[in-house]
């Protein structure tokens, strides 16, 4: 065995939380997996290649604990708590960043600890935004997240909540009225994230899932990881891409895979994913082009990623580079004659 899987960590995670976080196969995903297609049986089937993890590969992987007020709470931007009301999943992606958290998963929130965490949002005023996340966040009981959505909408200052969920993909038909009501009797302005990596999780039934969101006024983003042999050409990114604004889904991040445990094999190198999403620039509109999102390690923050298309060359004078034909051409911008 290599050096670097001998560690005490390394026998830790192997020996007593991996095991639990055993493959799940959602409906919305079973009769892909039933085909054999390929993108989301890599997703969510396990393999022999999770067993590498390197040093550089972290429990916390985006340091949620650094930021963690109270347990099940994260304050990392001043304007903007998450609230985590599940480490259940339906799910299990191979790649989930909070893999070693949601492989603990038993209990949900409970109502003692909202309450605590009510506490806290009244006392910060700077909090505007409340995300709520998992786990799956729309796996825990209707009566609490309607009790959740309404308490939170009467906090003072909050004008927004968001949702970050997988459900209209990996279970769409759990998007009934009654889960549709109880969205609805939110007060404050609610939006909602979606996690989707490749076209074929759009199915029909999640098309329709996410067109009774739509209908009910609810705005609808998605976040993408990218992943190797999943979504890291650009055929199958454009295929995802074209199918999101289709639906009215706006393509908001492309996370560039946290350095969690035994995920190795999903990455790609770095500059490959930046060049493949400059790529996207001259292929589709955009506003269908996702940010490519890094979060720095231990916490400090999401950064964006770019191809550098401008470079200054002199005194008003840039050198850009066309994303239709590479050619780079220098332009000679006049000051302002009112400086
Ligand atoms: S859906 Fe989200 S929380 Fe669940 S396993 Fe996948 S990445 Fe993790």
């Amino acid at each position: 065995m290599p050096a670097y899987l001998q560690g005490r960590h390394f026998h830790h995670v192997m020996d007593n939380i991996l095991p639990t976080f055993s493959p799940e196969i959602p409906d919305g995903f079973a009769k892909s997996v039933a085909q054999g297609n390929p993108q989301i049986c890599a997703q969510i089937l396990q393999t022999d290649a999770e067993n590498l993890w390197l040093p550089e590969e972290l429990e916390d992987p985006i340091g949620d604990q650094r930021f963690s007020p109270l347990q099940g709470l994260i304050h990392r931007y001043p304007d903007r708590a998450l609230l985590i009301l599940t480490q259940r999943c339906n799910v299990h992606c191979r790649f989930c960043f909070r893999k070693l958290q949601v492989a603990h998963a038993s209990t949900d929130m409970t109502l003692e600890q909202f309450q605590r965490m009510e506490e806290y949002l009244q006392q910060h005023a700077e909090i505007r935004e409340v995300i709520l996340s998992g786990g799956e966040p729309l796996l825990v009981q209707q009566d609490f997240l309607r009790h959740l959505l309404q308490h939170i909408s009467q906090i003072s200052g909050i004008e927004i909540i968001r949702i970050h969920t997988r459900m209209p993909v990996s279970d769409p038909l759990r998007i009934n009225s009654e889960l549709l009501q109880t969205l609805n009797s939110c007060a404050c302005t609610l939006w909602m994230v979606i996690h989707v990596n490749c076209a074929a999780e759009l199915s029909t039934a999640a098309c329709a899932a996410i067109r009774s969101l739509t209908q009910q006024g609810i705005p609808l983003l998605a976040q993408t990881v990218l992943l190797r042999g999943v979504n890291d050409s650009l055929d199958s990114l454009l295929n995802l891409l074209q199918k999101l604004i289709a639906n009215r889904v706006k393509p908001y991040y492309l996370h560039y895979p946290d350095l969690v445990p035994g995920t190795n094999h999903f990455r790609i190198p770095l500059e490959q994913a930046i060049e493949l999403v400059s790529k996207l620039r001259s292929k589709i509109s955009g506003f269908a082009i996702p940010e490519l999102i890094v979060d720095i390690p231990g916490g400090l923050g999401k950064i964006v990623l770019q191809h550098s298309w401008a470079t200054r060359i002199a005194e008003n004078i840039w050198e850009f580079t066309s994303p239709l034909t590479y050619e780079k051409i220098q332009v000679h911008y006049p000051q302002s004659l009112e400086n």
